[in-house]
Protein backbone atom coordinates (compact mmCIF):
# COMPACT_ATOMS: atom_id res chain seq x y z
CA UNK A 1 0.00 0.00 0.00
CA UNK A 2 1.11 3.60 -0.37
CA UNK A 3 1.98 5.84 2.10
CA UNK A 4 2.03 5.95 5.21
CA UNK A 5 3.69 2.41 4.79
CA UNK A 6 1.18 -0.02 6.32
CA UNK A 7 -1.27 2.33 7.87
CA UNK A 8 -4.48 2.14 5.38
CA UNK A 9 -7.24 -0.33 6.84
CA UNK A 10 -7.38 -3.21 4.16
CA UNK A 11 -10.22 -1.72 2.76
CA UNK A 12 -9.07 1.69 1.55
CA UNK A 13 -8.46 1.68 -2.28
CA UNK A 14 -4.69 2.90 -3.24
CA UNK A 15 -5.18 2.23 -6.65
CA UNK A 16 -8.26 2.72 -8.71
CA UNK A 17 -8.41 1.57 -12.12
CA UNK A 18 -11.04 2.80 -14.25
CA UNK A 19 -12.23 1.98 -17.82
CA UNK A 20 -14.05 4.71 -20.25
CA UNK A 21 -16.50 3.56 -22.30
CA UNK A 22 -15.56 3.34 -26.29
CA UNK A 23 -16.46 6.24 -28.23
CA UNK A 24 -18.36 6.65 -31.34
CA UNK A 25 -14.77 6.14 -33.43
CA UNK A 26 -13.70 3.38 -31.61
CA UNK A 27 -16.53 1.20 -31.62
CA UNK A 28 -15.68 -0.75 -34.36
CA UNK A 29 -12.95 -2.61 -32.84
CA UNK A 30 -12.27 -4.66 -30.78
CA UNK A 31 -11.58 -4.82 -27.10
CA UNK A 32 -8.39 -5.75 -25.29
CA UNK A 33 -9.07 -5.34 -21.75
CA UNK A 34 -12.00 -6.56 -19.71
CA UNK A 35 -12.74 -5.47 -16.06
CA UNK A 36 -13.89 -7.78 -13.77
CA UNK A 37 -14.20 -6.59 -9.62
CA UNK A 38 -10.84 -6.15 -8.46
CA UNK A 39 -8.94 -7.50 -11.96
CA UNK A 40 -8.41 -6.22 -15.91
CA UNK A 41 -7.64 -8.68 -18.15
CA UNK A 42 -6.00 -7.49 -21.33
CA UNK A 43 -5.05 -9.62 -24.01
CA UNK A 44 -1.96 -8.82 -26.23
CA UNK A 45 -0.97 -10.42 -29.61
CA UNK A 46 1.96 -11.73 -30.08
CA UNK A 47 3.96 -12.85 -33.51
CA UNK A 48 6.72 -15.08 -32.84
CA UNK A 49 8.97 -15.83 -36.35
CA UNK A 50 7.72 -18.75 -37.94
CA UNK A 51 4.40 -19.47 -35.53
CA UNK A 52 2.72 -16.75 -36.19
CA UNK A 53 0.19 -15.20 -34.13
CA UNK A 54 -0.55 -15.44 -30.53
CA UNK A 55 -2.87 -14.07 -28.21
CA UNK A 56 -1.63 -13.63 -24.82
CA UNK A 57 -3.79 -12.50 -21.68
CA UNK A 58 -2.47 -10.94 -18.75
CA UNK A 59 -4.16 -10.90 -15.60
CA UNK A 60 -3.65 -7.89 -12.65
CA UNK A 61 -5.17 -7.50 -10.01
CA UNK A 62 -6.08 -4.02 -8.24
CA UNK A 63 -7.55 -2.60 -4.57
CA UNK A 64 -10.50 -1.25 -7.26
CA UNK A 65 -11.41 -1.51 -10.66
CA UNK A 66 -14.84 -0.20 -12.12
CA UNK A 67 -15.84 -0.90 -15.75
CA UNK A 68 -17.26 1.35 -18.37
CA UNK A 69 -20.55 0.82 -16.66
CA UNK A 70 -19.51 2.66 -13.35
CA UNK A 71 -20.62 6.20 -13.14
CA UNK A 72 -19.04 9.38 -11.27
CA UNK A 73 -21.00 8.02 -8.28
CA UNK A 74 -18.67 5.20 -8.37
CA UNK A 75 -15.74 7.05 -8.08
CA UNK A 76 -16.49 9.61 -5.83
CA UNK A 77 -17.60 6.45 -2.95
CA UNK A 78 -13.46 5.52 -3.37
CA UNK A 79 -12.29 9.07 -3.40
CA UNK A 80 -14.69 10.07 -0.68
CA UNK A 81 -13.17 8.17 2.13
CA UNK A 82 -9.58 9.87 1.18
CA UNK A 83 -11.16 12.98 1.02
CA UNK A 84 -11.46 12.47 4.61
CA UNK A 85 -8.51 11.89 5.89
CA UNK A 86 -7.37 15.47 4.86
CA UNK A 87 -10.54 16.47 7.08
CA UNK A 88 -8.73 13.93 9.91
CA UNK A 89 -5.39 16.30 9.31
CA UNK A 90 -3.83 14.24 7.07
CA UNK A 91 -2.18 15.76 3.24
CA UNK A 92 -3.91 13.62 0.34
CA UNK A 93 -3.53 13.28 -2.46
CA UNK A 94 -5.46 11.75 -5.62
CA UNK A 95 -4.10 11.31 -9.08
CA UNK A 96 -5.36 10.21 -12.55
CA UNK A 97 -3.55 9.00 -14.31
CA UNK A 98 -3.72 7.25 -18.17
CA UNK A 99 -3.09 8.04 -21.82
CA UNK A 100 -4.60 10.91 -23.27
CA UNK A 101 -8.23 10.16 -23.78
CA UNK A 102 -8.77 7.92 -21.37
CA UNK A 103 -11.10 9.82 -18.95
CA UNK A 104 -8.52 11.65 -16.53
CA UNK A 105 -9.96 14.78 -17.06
CA UNK A 106 -13.63 13.26 -17.25
CA UNK A 107 -13.09 11.52 -14.15
CA UNK A 108 -11.71 14.94 -12.16
CA UNK A 109 -14.08 17.36 -13.62
CA UNK A 110 -17.02 16.10 -15.30
CA UNK A 111 -18.19 17.29 -18.87
CA UNK A 112 -20.13 19.83 -17.96
CA UNK A 113 -16.62 21.66 -16.46
CA UNK A 114 -14.86 20.86 -19.24
CA UNK A 115 -16.94 22.53 -21.91
CA UNK A 116 -16.88 25.47 -19.37
CA UNK A 117 -13.46 26.71 -20.81
CA UNK A 118 -14.63 26.85 -24.40
CA UNK A 119 -18.51 27.64 -23.98
CA UNK A 120 -17.93 30.20 -20.80
CA UNK A 121 -21.87 29.72 -19.97
CA UNK A 122 -21.72 27.17 -17.24
CA UNK A 123 -22.04 28.26 -14.05
CA UNK A 124 -21.28 27.16 -10.60
CA UNK A 125 -24.61 26.18 -9.67
CA UNK A 126 -25.28 24.62 -12.80
CA UNK A 127 -22.29 22.28 -11.14
CA UNK A 128 -24.10 21.89 -8.41
CA UNK A 129 -27.55 21.27 -8.88
CA UNK A 130 -28.27 19.85 -12.53
CA UNK A 131 -24.61 17.95 -13.11
CA UNK A 132 -25.32 14.69 -12.40
CA UNK A 133 -21.68 13.84 -14.07
CA UNK A 134 -19.71 16.30 -12.21
CA UNK A 135 -16.45 14.77 -10.99
CA UNK A 136 -14.32 14.09 -8.35
CA UNK A 137 -13.18 17.74 -7.37
CA UNK A 138 -16.29 19.31 -7.42
CA UNK A 139 -17.84 16.65 -5.18
CA UNK A 140 -14.77 17.58 -2.92
CA UNK A 141 -15.34 20.82 -2.65
CA UNK A 142 -19.51 20.18 -2.57
CA UNK A 143 -18.51 17.78 0.81
CA UNK A 144 -15.60 20.19 2.23
CA UNK A 145 -17.73 22.79 2.52
CA UNK A 146 -20.86 20.78 3.65
CA UNK A 147 -18.38 18.68 6.62
CA UNK A 148 -15.99 21.48 7.57
CA UNK A 149 -18.19 24.72 7.56
CA UNK A 150 -16.26 26.23 9.68
CA UNK A 151 -12.84 25.40 8.43
CA UNK A 152 -10.91 27.98 6.47
CA UNK A 153 -10.19 27.05 2.65
CA UNK A 154 -7.63 28.39 0.58
CA UNK A 155 -6.98 27.22 -3.20
CA UNK A 156 -4.46 27.23 -5.16
CA UNK A 157 -3.81 26.14 -9.40
CA UNK A 158 -0.55 25.51 -11.11
CA UNK A 159 0.04 23.99 -14.15
CA UNK A 160 3.75 22.03 -14.80
CA UNK A 161 4.08 22.26 -18.38
CA UNK A 162 8.45 20.97 -19.39
CA UNK A 163 9.59 21.05 -15.57
CA UNK A 164 7.70 24.43 -15.53
CA UNK A 165 5.42 25.76 -13.28
CA UNK A 166 2.57 28.52 -14.10
CA UNK A 167 -0.03 29.80 -11.93
CA UNK A 168 -3.55 28.70 -13.31
CA UNK A 169 -5.22 31.88 -11.21
CA UNK A 170 -3.61 34.38 -13.32
CA UNK A 171 -3.99 34.74 -16.85
CA UNK A 172 -1.30 34.14 -19.03
CA UNK A 173 0.93 37.01 -20.06
CA UNK A 174 2.53 36.48 -23.25
CA UNK A 175 5.81 35.65 -22.39
CA UNK A 176 4.94 34.18 -19.47
CA UNK A 177 7.43 34.19 -16.83
CA UNK A 178 7.45 30.28 -15.02
CA UNK A 179 7.63 30.13 -11.29
CA UNK A 180 10.09 29.43 -9.18
CA UNK A 181 9.72 26.30 -6.63
CA UNK A 182 11.81 26.59 -3.84
CA UNK A 183 12.62 24.58 -0.49
CA UNK A 184 12.41 26.26 2.63
CA UNK A 185 15.68 27.06 3.93
CA UNK A 186 14.75 26.66 7.84
CA UNK A 187 14.30 23.07 7.81
CA UNK A 188 15.03 21.84 11.37
CA UNK A 189 16.36 18.12 11.52
CA UNK A 190 13.71 15.63 11.45
CA UNK A 191 11.42 17.97 10.30
CA UNK A 192 9.90 17.53 7.04
CA UNK A 193 11.31 19.74 3.91
CA UNK A 194 9.11 22.88 3.35
CA UNK A 195 8.79 22.87 -1.00
CA UNK A 196 7.06 26.16 -2.05
CA UNK A 197 6.29 27.97 -5.52
CA UNK A 198 7.23 31.55 -5.37
CA UNK A 199 4.58 34.34 -5.69
CA UNK A 200 2.33 31.57 -6.70
CA UNK A 201 -1.73 32.86 -5.91
CA UNK A 202 -3.43 31.50 -3.42
CA UNK A 203 -7.65 32.61 -2.74
CA UNK A 204 -9.27 32.01 0.75
CA UNK A 205 -12.82 30.67 -0.71
CA UNK A 206 -15.57 31.14 1.52
CA UNK A 207 -17.94 29.19 -0.04
CA UNK A 208 -18.85 26.24 -2.66
CA UNK A 209 -19.90 29.07 -5.47
CA UNK A 210 -16.81 31.01 -4.84
CA UNK A 211 -14.63 27.75 -4.99
CA UNK A 212 -16.18 26.87 -7.96
CA UNK A 213 -15.59 30.03 -9.77
CA UNK A 214 -11.92 29.81 -9.15
CA UNK A 215 -11.30 25.90 -10.65
CA UNK A 216 -13.53 27.10 -13.63
CA UNK A 217 -11.02 29.79 -14.14
CA UNK A 218 -8.04 27.94 -13.64
CA UNK A 219 -9.32 25.49 -16.01
CA UNK A 220 -10.40 28.26 -18.08
CA UNK A 221 -6.92 28.69 -18.25
CA UNK A 222 -5.19 25.35 -19.16
CA UNK A 223 -7.30 26.18 -22.15
CA UNK A 224 -6.31 29.75 -22.99
CA UNK A 225 -2.61 28.28 -22.58
CA UNK A 226 -2.31 25.83 -24.87
CA UNK A 227 -3.99 28.19 -27.35
CA UNK A 228 -1.55 30.85 -26.51
CA UNK A 229 1.89 28.87 -26.79
CA UNK A 230 0.45 26.22 -29.13
CA UNK A 231 0.53 23.69 -26.45
CA UNK A 232 -0.78 20.89 -26.05
CA UNK A 233 -2.51 21.00 -22.38
CA UNK A 234 -2.28 16.99 -22.35
CA UNK A 235 1.49 16.88 -21.79
CA UNK A 236 0.94 19.23 -18.59
CA UNK A 237 0.35 18.23 -15.08
CA UNK A 238 -2.31 20.24 -13.00
CA UNK A 239 -1.93 20.04 -9.74
CA UNK A 240 -4.83 22.19 -7.76
CA UNK A 241 -4.00 22.41 -4.16
CA UNK A 242 -7.09 23.18 -1.18
CA UNK A 243 -5.72 23.83 1.93
CA UNK A 244 -7.97 23.22 5.31
CA UNK A 245 -6.96 25.20 8.27
CA UNK A 246 -9.53 24.10 11.08
CA UNK A 247 -9.67 24.97 14.65
CA UNK A 248 -9.12 21.90 17.22
CA UNK A 249 -11.80 22.01 20.65
CA UNK A 250 -8.48 23.15 22.54
CA UNK A 251 -7.98 26.21 20.25
CA UNK A 252 -4.78 24.79 17.86
CA UNK A 253 -4.72 25.00 13.70
CA UNK A 254 -4.54 21.85 12.08
CA UNK A 255 -3.87 22.21 8.41
CA UNK A 256 -4.02 19.78 5.71
CA UNK A 257 -3.55 19.76 1.98
CA UNK A 258 -5.56 18.03 -0.31
CA UNK A 259 -4.13 17.76 -3.57
CA UNK A 260 -6.07 17.01 -7.05
CA UNK A 261 -3.76 16.16 -9.75
CA UNK A 262 -4.43 15.42 -13.55
CA UNK A 263 -1.47 13.92 -14.63
CA UNK A 264 -0.16 14.76 -18.28
CA UNK A 265 -0.80 12.15 -20.55
CA UNK A 266 1.89 8.76 -20.43
CA UNK A 267 2.44 8.44 -24.28
CA UNK A 268 3.99 6.05 -26.33
CA UNK A 269 5.94 7.65 -29.31
CA UNK A 270 6.39 4.19 -31.36
CA UNK A 271 3.14 4.79 -32.18
CA UNK A 272 3.12 8.21 -33.58
CA UNK A 273 5.90 6.56 -35.96
CA UNK A 274 8.97 9.16 -37.55
CA UNK A 275 6.63 12.19 -38.30
CA UNK A 276 7.53 12.91 -34.38
CA UNK A 277 8.93 16.30 -34.38
CA UNK A 278 11.78 17.21 -32.83
CA UNK A 279 9.72 19.42 -29.92
CA UNK A 280 7.06 16.57 -29.50
CA UNK A 281 10.11 14.37 -29.04
CA UNK A 282 11.74 16.77 -25.99
CA UNK A 283 8.01 16.92 -24.74
CA UNK A 284 7.08 13.55 -24.16
CA UNK A 285 10.80 12.46 -22.78
CA UNK A 286 10.20 14.91 -20.21
CA UNK A 287 6.80 13.83 -19.44
CA UNK A 288 7.72 10.00 -19.39
CA UNK A 289 10.17 11.25 -17.38
CA UNK A 290 8.69 12.71 -14.55
CA UNK A 291 5.66 10.20 -14.54
CA UNK A 292 8.84 7.77 -13.95
CA UNK A 293 10.21 9.77 -11.03
CA UNK A 294 6.69 9.58 -9.94
CA UNK A 295 6.16 5.97 -9.96
CA UNK A 296 9.51 6.06 -8.16
CA UNK A 297 8.87 7.51 -5.25
CA UNK A 298 5.28 5.99 -4.69
CA UNK A 299 7.04 2.93 -4.83
CA UNK A 300 9.88 3.79 -2.46
CA UNK A 301 7.35 5.21 -0.21
CA UNK A 302 5.29 1.96 -0.08
CA UNK A 303 7.83 -0.17 0.45
CA UNK A 304 8.38 -1.14 4.35
CA UNK A 305 10.46 0.48 6.32
CA UNK A 306 13.72 -1.47 6.71
CA UNK A 307 16.29 -1.79 9.93
CA UNK A 308 19.83 -2.82 10.47
CA UNK A 309 21.47 -5.49 11.64
CA UNK A 310 21.16 -3.39 14.54
CA UNK A 311 17.35 -2.33 14.47
CA UNK A 312 17.86 0.83 13.66
CA UNK A 313 15.70 2.34 10.81
CA UNK A 314 17.22 2.81 7.47
CA UNK A 315 16.12 5.74 5.75
CA UNK A 316 14.47 5.19 2.32
CA UNK A 317 15.75 7.55 -1.04
CA UNK A 318 12.74 9.33 -2.41
CA UNK A 319 14.17 10.79 -5.62
CA UNK A 320 11.66 13.97 -5.00
CA UNK A 321 14.05 16.32 -6.31
CA UNK A 322 14.56 15.00 -9.74
CA UNK A 323 11.18 16.12 -11.25
CA UNK A 324 8.99 19.13 -10.46
CA UNK A 325 6.34 17.14 -9.73
CA UNK A 326 7.79 15.15 -7.08
CA UNK A 327 9.03 18.28 -5.69
CA UNK A 328 5.51 20.56 -5.75
CA UNK A 329 4.38 17.26 -3.92
CA UNK A 330 6.47 16.51 -1.43
CA UNK A 331 5.19 17.21 1.51
CA UNK A 332 2.02 15.15 0.54
CA UNK A 333 3.23 12.52 -0.34
CA UNK A 334 6.05 11.99 2.47
CA UNK A 335 5.05 11.19 6.37
CA UNK A 336 1.57 11.14 7.21
CA UNK A 337 -0.34 11.43 3.84
CA UNK A 338 -3.16 9.49 1.96
CA UNK A 339 -2.70 8.71 -1.92
CA UNK A 340 -5.57 7.54 -4.18
CA UNK A 341 -4.02 6.72 -7.71
CA UNK A 342 -6.86 6.71 -10.13
CA UNK A 343 -5.67 5.01 -13.35
CA UNK A 344 -8.01 5.44 -16.50
CA UNK A 345 -7.99 3.10 -19.50
CA UNK A 346 -9.83 2.84 -22.58
CA UNK A 347 -10.51 -0.84 -23.73
CA UNK A 348 -10.41 -0.99 -27.38
CA UNK A 349 -7.34 -2.69 -29.00
CA UNK A 350 -6.51 0.58 -30.75
CA UNK A 351 -4.82 1.42 -27.40
CA UNK A 352 -3.43 -1.99 -25.97
CA UNK A 353 0.15 -0.63 -25.86
CA UNK A 354 -0.91 2.05 -23.74
CA UNK A 355 -2.87 0.42 -21.31
CA UNK A 356 -0.18 -1.96 -20.67
CA UNK A 357 1.49 0.39 -19.76
CA UNK A 358 -0.75 2.44 -17.69
CA UNK A 359 -1.75 -1.35 -16.03
CA UNK A 360 1.95 -1.42 -15.26
CA UNK A 361 2.09 2.19 -13.42
CA UNK A 362 -0.75 1.08 -11.71
CA UNK A 363 0.95 -2.36 -10.64
CA UNK A 364 3.97 -0.89 -9.73
CA UNK A 365 2.52 1.46 -7.28
CA UNK A 366 -0.09 -0.66 -5.83
P1 LIG B 1 -7.98 12.70 -20.79
O1 LIG B 1 -8.15 13.81 -19.81
O2 LIG B 1 -7.44 11.44 -20.16
O3 LIG B 1 -7.19 13.10 -21.99
P2 LIG B 1 -10.80 13.09 -21.26
O4 LIG B 1 -11.24 13.16 -19.83
O5 LIG B 1 -10.64 14.38 -21.98
O6 LIG B 1 -9.42 12.28 -21.35
O7 LIG B 1 -11.78 12.09 -22.01
C1 LIG B 1 -11.71 11.85 -23.40
C2 LIG B 1 -13.13 11.72 -23.97
O8 LIG B 1 -13.79 10.58 -23.43
C3 LIG B 1 -14.01 12.91 -23.65
O9 LIG B 1 -14.82 13.16 -24.76
C4 LIG B 1 -14.83 12.44 -22.48
O10 LIG B 1 -16.08 13.09 -22.42
C5 LIG B 1 -14.98 10.95 -22.75
N1 LIG B 1 -15.04 10.18 -21.49
C6 LIG B 1 -13.99 9.92 -20.68
N2 LIG B 1 -14.35 9.16 -19.65
C7 LIG B 1 -15.66 8.93 -19.77
C8 LIG B 1 -16.62 8.19 -19.01
N3 LIG B 1 -16.27 7.55 -17.88
N4 LIG B 1 -17.90 8.17 -19.46
C9 LIG B 1 -18.25 8.80 -20.60
N5 LIG B 1 -17.39 9.51 -21.36
C10 LIG B 1 -16.10 9.58 -20.97
MG1 LIG C 1 -7.23 15.73 -19.88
Amino acid sequence: SLSPAGSFAPSFANVLVRARPPLPSEASYGHCARTDGKKVVLTTETEAPGRGKRLKAVECQYDKVLGIQAGQEEVWGIAMPVVNKALDGYNVTIFTYGMTGSGKTYTMLGPALMDSAFEGQVTSSDLIAKDEHRGVVVRTMQYLFQQAPEAQIFLSYVQIYQERCYDLLQPPNVPSKPLKVREDPQKKPGQNVNVFVEDLSEVRVGNLEECLEYLMAGFGNVALRSTHYNEQSSRAHCILTLTLRQQLPDQRIRESKLRLVDLAGNERWVIHGPQISPQHARELATINKSLHILGSCLQTLSQPVTTNRRGQELVKHVPYRDSTLTQLLRDSLAGNSYTLMICTICCSILYQMQTLSTLRFADRVK
